[in-house]
């Protein structure tokens, strides 16, 4: 493998006509360019082709003028529509070649699964000119690489499990050997809730941050944005970012690594040795099932009352009949008795309610589609909030279960 390339960036080809149909999500971008970037490569382009030898010639050849390293995924099997060494070998220039290795290796394992070796079998020991076999330990098919003029070309298996076995066994580790000197920046992460993300970008361009060397992205997800501050060189400049963020940001700050919120308020519960209880009627379990997903949750937890009719809600939890039927199930006091009562009956420290409208039906102009309200039970108060989400039925209540989560880490002190 040759190691003369300066700038350290790679492309992946992708190949299957299931990646482009739907039917198959291409995840190998996601992998690869994670496991490169920890190793110092850059990914800068994934090509999606279908199984197609000339398409893929073309694209093997584009890529090879540009980046030292090119990896392509899929097509290695046996069935026809297996054509990346094909591709690969027109695209070069080379033949396709008996691997005898390979042969040996793949006719021992057929024997000891009692399979035939047959001689589309045998294809799988076939690989190009020049080319040597990264044997894979988890599958059939092995894996190439191939040095050619300044581009070291890697053939990956298409089967995720298969693919992460090669890259695990044989390229990462030659990564680790050959570039000891790839740079791979130094990152810092913060969570920040309640806030959008040109609101917090607005923010930090008014405080000149972040200073030069420094760059941020900005992740969004349901009620939160994970901001993540890089520098090459400027680890000082780094850090004083972070700080001033954090400053900036105050209680929105969630946590300054990446996590789920659930996990947090685990830890803070226990260490608080205080107890929670909570009363769903738009989420319909999933709050619960949030926390419940926390190993060892039942240290905080008690349990949830699913209430989502009116008549649960006033004969199994107590919310007052009068209450339903002259303020609605989706209001603040009914939340407030919510989380009251499910504190109470449930026998917790504290109780969130989550009362609501998920949508698409049920709307209206004064209680519209995103409607929720919460309600939080600590000692002998009750907080209310009220939030108007946008978004579809799963949307609203993915929302509703992030912001209650919110909620509770702002008042747990
Ligand atoms: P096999 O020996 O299993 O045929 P192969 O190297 O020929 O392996 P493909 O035939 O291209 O690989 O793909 C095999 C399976 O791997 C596909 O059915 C698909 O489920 C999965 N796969 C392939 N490429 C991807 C991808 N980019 N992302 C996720 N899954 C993929
Ligand atoms: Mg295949």
């Amino acid at each position: 493998m040759s190691n003369s390339a300066k700038v350290l960036q790679a492309e992946l080809i992708s190949s299957g006509a299931e990646l482009l149909s739907g039917r198959t999500l291409n995840r190998h971008g996601q992998v690869l360019g994670a496991m490169l970037k920890s190793h110092g490569v850059e990914l800068v382009r994934d090509t999606t082709l279908p199984d197609d030898v000339e398409a893929m010639a073309v694209a093997v050849r584009e890529a090879c003028g540009r980046v030292p390293y090119l990896f392509i995924s899929g097509g290695l099997g046996p069935t026809v529509d297996d054509v990346t060494r094909k591709a690969v070998a027109t695209a070069l220039g080379r033949e396709i070649v008996r691997d005898e290795e390979s042969y040996n290796l793949l006719k021992g394992r057929c024997e000891a699964v009692g399979r035939e070796f047959t001689a589309s079998r045998q294809i799988m020991a076939d690989i190009v000119e020049g080319a040597h076999a990264l044997q894979n330990a988890v599958g059939f098919a092995p894996g190439e690489w191939i040095s050619h003029e300044g581009t070291d070309i890697f053939l990956l298996p298409g089967p995720p499990r298969e693919l992460l076995a090669i890259m695990e066994q044989h390229v990462l580790p030659w990564l680790r050997e050959n570039l000891p000197e790839a740079k791979v920046p130094e990152e810092r992460i913060l969570i920040v809730a309640g806030k959008g993300e040109s609101d917090l970008a607005e923010t930090l361009e008014q405080n000149d941050l972040p200073e030069a060397g420094v760059s941020v992205a900005y992740y969004s997800g349901p009620g939160q944005v994970e901001l993540v501050f890089r520098a090459m060189q400027n680890i000082e400049g780094l850090e004083r970012c972070i700080n001033k963020a954090v400053k900036l940001f105050g209680d929105d700050v969630v946590a300054d690594h990446r996590c789920a919120v659930e996990f947090l308020l685990a830890q803070r519960m226990d260490l608080l040795g205080q107890t929670l209880a909570v009363a769903e009627s738009c989420t319909g379990g999933l709050l619960g099932g949030r926390f419940t997903a926390v190993p060892g949750s039942s240290s905080f937890f008690k349990g949830g009352v699913l209430t989502y009719s009116d008549e649960v809600k006033a004969d199994l939890l107590g919310v007052p009949k009068d209450l339903l039927s002259k303020k609605g199930a989706v209001s603040a006091e009914v939340a407030a008795s919510m989380a009251r009562k499910v504190k109470e009956t449930l026998g917790s420290d504290v109780g969130i309610s989550i009362t609501g409208i998920a949508g698409p039906g049920g709307g209206s102009d004064a209680k519209p589609v995103g409607l929720v309200y919460f309600g939080l039970a600590q000692g002998e108060t009750c907080k209310v909030a009220k939030r108007q989400f946008s978004g579809d039925r799963g949307l609203v209540r993915e929302r509703a279960v992030q912001y209650a989560m919110d909620l509770l880490r702002r008042n747990l002190g």
